[in-house]
């Protein structure tokens, strides 16, 4: 049996035990459901009081007896009316609900594991000797309802996690640490990078001095890049008339991401949920020949969509964000390399940002009547796309069918220092907006034709990219990034004034520093800067003074180099430009 397989398993056996041991506890507990989900399990219960940390305890400790009984698992296949009758009797109304919802054809089964009994369609363990009472732990109490539906009734969700062995437990408990320790709320709030506010609005950020900072240097390197990769940029407005989006189909299928219209001069403005509209009513300003193609236009563009408040977090999910967006329009001909072109540009990008392990996801074309545009337009551009895929020696996954109704698309997703993929960069090929918008352009044989347009984001939302960024350094960014890239620290008062003077000619160098002149003695200004991960600490004496130098120390270490002015700039200046870390 293939280890993913025995583990759900035994996730999934264990939210069977976790039942058994909450009804022990609670007789008039009412059960729901217990599947086995990443990394463990829950069972959702409605329970007569809202659940304690220290009744997960108490829990724990019934399970492990239960789990050392050793007792067998129990399958019964049984007719919808003994299964009626025994959930009734039990009065457990929701497992009533679930064997509703079981298909006339599919089989009712019951799994019995000592006095519980439950409505399951398996699989699990033979019996409870092969669970580990060592290698479970009870993790959280959570708010769910009933079947995910907020008319429902509001149910308590106990998380657990289970595995085949103490030892694996322990390094899972460890990284579940190490992404708590990291988490960009944590980071962001202790490195002051970031906001948000609930009186203010959710899912709206608000950026710091110190992260700014961070976003700007991020801006100024995306821009230098695109200029170098031959993109222009754009400006444009927040908000369009009705017609824009009724002429994109935008109000048609993307009207529950659109915030409500404001009425200016009776007509109906929305603020913008996407960019491309503004960059395809630039292309239609002019006349296009073949040979002003392909166009790349790239604009840092600032969008408002819809999210639910419940699932809005931190940088991750909100509600207002900057996409690096860019559309490419081109003709056929120029296709396959702008595709190349722009995969090469995205995995240099991320390159630079300290992603290595990238993989591609190529999603394809939906069933014919539920996509626009012609076999052949389709047939080129996926292959064009796959062809990148393999030019690049690309790790991808093809995911037939899966594509946008409007075309087909790459998307990479990174993987960052804790080993989790996170999707960034999307490149979507778009038949439906030429279309719309009846863009053309005049061919080698004087005819008008439709371009080819590709939506990109390399990055994505520079704010769901920031939380990324933020949780795969923990917050300790390379230099080329760092809100504060060095700190100045004299050893005493003494020396301040030649510490500010440090401070001054790097500041003049268009560097990020700081000096530490508070009332704190050294061993503690070296504690904060290192608190606050700052790449170098430049610490100065008698010694550094007179003979214009600086001591380097570095945030990961305890030795100190001592160099003149001069070559800390050198030093700093090489780092910067090849994105080292320190
Ligand atoms: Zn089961
Ligand atoms: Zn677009």
């Amino acid at each position: 049996m293939a280890n993913e397989d025995k583990l759900d398993r035994i996730r999934h056996s264990m939210a069977h035990v976790m039942a058994d041991a909450v009804l022990e506890k609670f007789p008039e507990a009412k059960i729901a459901i217990g599947p086995a989900i990443e990394d463990g399990f829950y069972y959702d219960f409605d329970l007569p009081r809202p659940l304690q940390e220290e009744d997960l305890e108490e829990i724990s400790e019934r399970m492990e007896r239960i789990i050392e009984e050793g007792k067998e698992f129990e399958k019964r296949v049984v007719s919808r009316q003994e299964a009626a009758d025994f959930f009734k009797k039990q009065k457990q109304d929701y497992k009533l609900e679930l064997l509703d919802a079981i298909g006339p054809d599919e089989e009712v089964s019951m799994y019995t594991v000592g006095k519980f009994t439950d409505l399951c369609r398996g699989p699990h363990v033979d019996d409870s000797s092969q669970l580990n009472p060592k290698a479970f732990k009870l993790l959280s109490i959570a708010g769910a309802y009933w079947r995910g539906d907020e008319h429902n009734q509001m149910l308590t969700r106990v998380y657990g996690t289970a595995w085949t062995n103490p030892k694996e437990l322990r390094q899972y408990l460890q990284r579940l640490e190490d992404i708590k320790k990291r988490d960009h709320r944590r980071v962001g709030k202790d490195l002051k990078l970031f906001s948000t506010h609930e009186e203010a609005g959710p899912g709206l950020i608000y950026w710091h001095p110190k992260g700014s900072r961070i976003r700007l240097a991020i801006e100024d390197y995306w821009r230098s890049e695109h200029r170098k990769n031959g993109y222009e940029q754009l400006y444009t407005p927040h908000i369009g008339k009705s017609w824009l989006w009724e002429t994109s189909g935008h109000l048609g299928f993307y009207n529950e991401n659109m915030y409500s219209p404001m009425q200016v001069d009776e007509s109906d403005y929305y603020i913008k949920p996407m960019n491309c509209p503004f960059h395809i009513m630039i292309y239609k300003s002019d006349l296009h020949s073949y040979r002003d193609l392909p166009l790349r236009w790239a604009e840092l563009g600032t969008v408002y969509r819809y999210e639910r408040s419940g699932v809005l977090h931190g940088l991750l999910r909100v509600r207002g964000f900057t996409q690096d967006d860019a559309h490419i329009f081109c003709t056929p001909d120029q296709i396959e390399d702008e595709i190349l072109e722009v995969l090469r540009f995205s995995l240099n990008i991320w390159k630079d940002f300290g992603f290595s392990d990238i993989k591609a996801y190529l999603a394809t074309r939906p069933a014919e009547d539920k996509s626009v545009g012609d076999d052949a337009s389709w047939n080129q551009a996926t292959k064009s796309l796959k062809k990148a895929i393999e030019a690049e020696g690309l790790d991808y996954e093809v995911d037939e069918g899966g594509g946008a109704f409007y075309g087909p698309k790459i998307d990479l997703k990174i993987k960052d220092a804790l080993g989790r993929e996170w999707q960034m960069t999307t490149i979507q090929f778009d038949f439906n907006l030429p279309e719309r918008f009846d863009m053309t352009f005049v061919d080698r044989d004087g005819k008008e034709k439709r371009p080819y347009m590709v939506h990109r984001a390399l990055l994505g939302s520079i704010e769901r990219f920031f939380g990324v960024l933020v949780e795969h350094y923990g917050g300790a960014f390379p230099v080329w990034l760092a809100p504060v890239q060095g700190k100045v620290i004299p050893v005493a008062e003494a020396f301040n004034d030649y510490a500010l003077s440090v401070k001054k000619d790097l500041l003049a160098a268009g560097y990020r520093v700081e000096a530490d002149l508070g009332e704190d003695r050294l061993n503690a200004k070296i504690r904060n800067a290192q608190q606050d991960k700052i790449p170098y600490m430049l610490i100065v004496g008698e010694k550094e003074q007179q003979s214009g130098s600086v001591s380097l120390r570095r945030r990961s270490g305890k030795e100190q180099d001592v160099m003149s002015l001069e070559d800390f700039h050198a030093f700093m200046q090489g780092k910067i430009d090849q994105k080292e870390e320190l």
